[in-house]
């Protein structure tokens, strides 16, 4: 409805939502992005991108002081990713539920994580931990105008 179309966006809950190097390698994007269309969120953004070593290291800036900091800034610049703005209410914890724990092989079946990957140094998948940071990943990954506003026509047929 017009209610719906006037009342999106802005205000709606995103999570940033990024395939790493190593899903990309493995063949794994439709896989993983099905399990968020399939979910019933609103892709709002979506590229293919080689991020540069400063990007990396200002979008893991909370873990610099961490021992692995080194070679995950290695691992996530090591070749493409796929960046993704997804939208949705209550979007980034069921988003984290949906990719599962941080350590795939403490991660549920069921999750991506628990059911495609084995090592936490090689979890295939990124998302963001608290709307605020929804907002702050997806500023720093997505330029002005790569984000599409646009509604689906699902949408009346996933929220009453
Ligand atoms: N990571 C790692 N070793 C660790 C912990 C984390 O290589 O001991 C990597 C891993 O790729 C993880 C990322 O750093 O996804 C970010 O860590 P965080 O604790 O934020 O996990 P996430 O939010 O991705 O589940
Ligand atoms: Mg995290």
């Amino acid at each position: 409805s017009m209610l719906t179309i006037w009342h999106s966006n802005m205000e709606v809950e995103q999570s940033y939502i990024m395939i790493k190097p190593d899903g990309v390698q493995r063949g794994l994007v439709g896989e993983i992005i099905s399990r968020f269309e399939k979910k019933g969120f609103l892709l709002k953004g979506l590229k293919l991108f080689q991020c540069s070593k400063d990007l990396a290291q200002e979008h893991y800036k909370d873990l610099k002081d961490k021992p692995f900091f080194p070679t995950l800034i290695e691992y996530i610049t090591s070749g493409p990713v796929v960046c993704m703005a997804w939208e949705g209410d209550g979007v980034v914890a069921s988003a984290r539920k949906l990719i599962g724990a941080t350590n795939p092989l403490q991660a549920e079946p069921g999750t991506i994580r628990g059911d495609l990957a084995v090592q936490t140094g090689r979890n295939v998948v990124h998302g963001s931990d608290s709307p605020d940071n929804g907002k702050r990943e997806i500023a720093l990954w997505f330029k002005e105008g790569e984000l599409c506003q646009w509604e689906s026509v699902q949408t009346p047929w996933l929220v009453e």
